[in-house]
């Protein structure tokens, strides 16, 4: 896929981190403190299936400890390795302090392809992975609390969380040791489309501002904007889906492992990954064009390009012929750090990843102090907020009663203003505080400092800034 002149993953998080150090003024020693990545924990474990011993190789890995518990989630993919699961949790790390998750950097991976297995087999794999880690501390309330990626979603967490709740019977904040749960399993209203959910929050922020827009050649709002997404996963599909669904934006083209259909009247998500689910890929679908080398569809002209797969997809042998001359990075690390480059000369605006796809570990957060707090979000306002409301409501009506005016509110304001906020109004209106507050940082920097080009170099500033001084302020 990419060219042997490539750097890694990891390399090419750090090229991108050494760029943003450069324009800072850290004590050498602090920059190499952030940059390393604390431990990597490699463990093999094996589990009797099909009648044979299997042996698995997973990693823990955890960059920065400046804050704990250390977070970041788990995937599983025959792509895993050590230096991939490196570079991810130091993506966390930067992540987490860019969108103010008072949480270090960390990152997990099992080597599998899950669709290999059935469900009961992923489950005592997952319980064994589970065990490795819990025992070790790495799957813990207090210092460290994975969460889905690739390849996991909430039914893994739901094993993990039982898992480290059977070997610590007593821990009453057992269920925080991981986020992505599902509802009735300790989990929070809107974890799931958290991700792609943000990245929605973060284009609708990006669009607030022309000046921003206009950087990358685009006007107007997010509707009638083509849109290409590769990867139709847990963020693509809610990513796309809201987009169309809500402002109106047109999916132009969806590439997925098998290939990519491209449309230009709008390629409807729901029907697309129904169709995926049922028959494994893109491939026969009824609608629009098909096309076998996926890849090609990132080179198609559209306004918004969203690389929601895996990393590197965007290297040094495709990036000069990408067309879309705005870039949101769903996925960790698409871009690499040469083609981030090729990219920037082109005037191409990236919107990056330790922001873009900050939504999830958002709303983990959420989740995480929901876990310890016991208690629904929303649970003990909700009724007295509508309550107030509706006391606002019948002074106005016998208001106009008494005017002996016989105007009445619109039924859809009445009862739009008398729905006290629940669980899920709550965390869609902390993520999307979450984001805007996130992308004013970055872009403060972004036009205030001269030598600032890029979004990119924005939000490491911001987010190396802050590590450095949680460390500062630990003395180190
Ligand atoms: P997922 O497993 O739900 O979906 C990944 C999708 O990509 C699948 O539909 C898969 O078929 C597709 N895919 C795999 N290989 C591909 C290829 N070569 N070309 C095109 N499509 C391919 O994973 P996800 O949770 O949506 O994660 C996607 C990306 O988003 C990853 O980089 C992950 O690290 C990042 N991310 C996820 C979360 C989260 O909350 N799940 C949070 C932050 C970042």
């Amino acid at each position: 896929m990419s060219s042997i002149n490539e750097p890694s993953f990891r390399e090419s998080v750090d090229l991108m981190f050494n760029r943003a150090v450069s324009l800072m003024d850290l004590p050498p020693g602090l920059e190499e403190k952030i940059r390393v990545c604390n431990a990597t924990y490699t463990v093999r474990f094996g589990v009797r299936l099909r009648g044979e011993i299997r042996t698995f190789t997973g990693y823990r890995s955890v960059h920065s400890e400046h804050m704990e518990p250390v977070k970041g989630g788990i995937r599983y993919s025959m792509g895993v390795n050590q230096d991939e699961v490196e570079a991810l949790a130091a993506l966390m790390t930067y992540k987490c302090a860019l969108v103010e998750a008072p949480f270090g950097g960390s990152k997990g991976g099992l080597c599998i392809d899950p669709r290999e297995y059935e469900e009961h087999e992923l489950e005592l794999i997952t319980r064994r992975f589970a065990y490795e880690l819990a025992k070790r501390d790495l799957i813990n309330p207090s210092q460290n609390v994975p969460a889905p990626d690739m390849g996991t979603g909430e039914r893994e967490m739901a094993w993990i969380a039982d898992q480290y709740q059977r070997m610590n019977t007593t821990d009453i904040n057992g269920k925080a040791c991981v986020t992505g749960k599902p509802l009735n399993a300790g989990g929070i209203a809107g974890r799931v489309e958290a991700t792609g959910r943000g990245v929605q929050y973060a284009l609708r922020e990006f669009f607030r501002y022309e000046e921003d827009t206009a950087k990358a050649g685009l006007s107007g709002t997010l509707d009638g904007k083509r849109v290409v997404v590769q990867g139709l996963g847990n963020v693509g599909y809610h990513a796309a889906k809201f987009l169309a669904e809500d402002d109106g934006s047109v999916i132009t083209g969806v590439i997925e492992r098998d290939g990519a259909i491209v449309d230009d009247t709008g390629i409807n998500a729901d029907e697309l990954r129904n169709w995926i689910m049922a028959h494994g890929g893109v491939k026969g679908y009824p609608h629009g064009t098909y096309v076998e080398d996926g890849a090609k569809v990132l080179e198609q002209a559209c306004d918004i390009l969203i690389p929601a797969a895996l990393e590197g997809v965007i290297n040094l042998s495709n990036a000069d012929r990408v067309k879309a001359p705005l870039i949101i990075e769903a996925a960790n690390g698409p871009v690499t750090a040469g083609a981030d480059e090729i990219l920037r000369d082109k005037g191409c605006v990236i919107i990056p990843d330790m922001y873009a796809n900050a939504g999830g570990v958002t709303v983990s957060y959420f989740e995480w102090v929901k876990n310890l707090s016991h208690i629904r979000f929303g649970r003990m306002q909700r009724r007295q907020e509508e309550a107030r409301h509706q006391l606002v409501v019948d002074q106005l009506e016998t208001l106009s009663d008494s005017l002996g005016e016989k105007w009445s509110l619109d039924p859809m304001f009445k009862e739009q203003y008398l729905r006290g906020a629940g669980e899920l109004e709550l965390v869609r209106s902390g993520l999307d505080d979450t984001m805007r507050t996130a992308y004013q940082s970055m872009r403060k920097v972004w036009h205030e400092r001269d030598d600032v080009q890029d979004l990119r170099t924005a939000a490491y500033l911001v987010s190396i800034e802050k590590v450095a001084s949680s460390y500062r302020a630990k003395g180190l």
